[in-house]
């Protein structure tokens, strides 16, 4: 499995790069996993979870780099983050299980994939039990999502842009749309439906994330249309609003925070597409979903 990372193909860029030896592609990430926080997560959406909260491991580094990126203390290149072995990224995910999590929530983490892997194996040859929710960009090889089926129980994408031109500007991903199509047809088809528990939490499905952008609101449109004709009731849908800019002089556009008018019209879409799924109040807004990345969680794992 590590062979993966000798020529590294894991995500769309395809960067070829011997990872094992140091040598570094796109991501910036090589053979080590890092990860800046592992903690229980109460801003996810309401059946991830719950009132325990979801265990979420925040990994350091990312394939797709958006320019806007919400976790960009742990997404960019020389991201702060903290190096664990598979040993300790099991016992991870098990403190996690027993500090009450619903579920392990993986955030970013596609460069990452055969050492996740091996960890989950570990952890579930040690009592590893709740379901696995793989969060992601959406910019995923389906190759990849293939080594995932026997692991991940809730898919968790975004579906970022429908206009290539969006995609080119603000993630350097000009094919985004169709690569994420793409996976998101293959976690629906590994996931199938929304599942759920007898306490309510959601055990298997996949949960589209789009967040929407200032300006952006057509597009907006088109991504939601798009998810209604392709994967109808087959998903839920997660229509977010907490787009907080970031040092965006170079994208002065994006220097702003959703208007109230562009959440409801968005709101009023989704209605009348059919959608299922999720809203977020307004009041539900704060740096809350932005967490300390300061290794919280990952105390004495090495
Ligand atoms: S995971 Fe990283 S090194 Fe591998 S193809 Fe993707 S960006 Fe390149």
């Amino acid at each position: 499995m590590i062979n993966l990372l000798s020529a590294c193909r894991l995500c769309p860029r395809a960067c070829e790069v011997d990872r094992t030896n140091g040598v570094l592609g796109f991501c910036g990430a090589d053979d080590h996993v890092y990860a800046a926080r592992a903690a229980l997560h109460m801003w996810e959406e309401p059946p991830l979870s719950g009132e325990k909260g979801s265990g979420t491991v925040f990994f350091s580094h990312c394939s797709l780099g958006c320019v806007y990126c919400q976790n960009r203390a742990v997404s960019r290149r020389k991201a702060a983050g903290k190096p664990l072995s598979r040993h300790a990224l099991a016992d991870t995910f098990l403190s996690l299980q027993k500090q009450g999590a619903h579920n392990i929530n993986l955030v970013t983490g596609a460069h990452y994939v055969p050492q996740i892997i091996e960890a989950l194996d570990l952890a579930k040859q040690l009592g590893l039990t709740i379901p696995i929710v793989y969060n992601s960009s959406g910019y995923e090889c389906v190759e990849t999502l293939r080594l995932l089926e026997p692991y991940v129980d809730i898919y968790l994408p975004d579906y970022k842009y429908y206009s290539s031109y969006y995609a080119a500007r603000y993630s350097n991903a000009p094919d985004y749309r169709e690569i994420a199509v793409n996976a998101i047809t293959e976690m629906v088809r590994q996931s199938g439906a929304p599942q759920y528990g007898a306490d309510g939490m959601l055990t298997r499905g996949t949960i589209v994330r789009h967040l929407m952008l200032p300006g952006l609101a057509g597009d907006t449109a088109q991504v939601l249309r798009d998810i209604a004709l392709r994967f109808g009731q087959n998903v839920l849908v997660s229509l977010m609003q907490q787009y907080t800019p970031f040092d965006m002089q170079r994208f002065p556009e994006l220097d702003r925070t959703i208007t109230a008018e562009e959440y409801q019209e968005a709101c009023s879409l989704f209605s009348q597409f059919g959608l299922a799924g999720f809203f977020q109040d307004g009041g539900a807004i704060s740096e809350s979903f932005i967490p300390a990345f300061d290794g919280t969680g990952l105390e004495g794992v090495f």
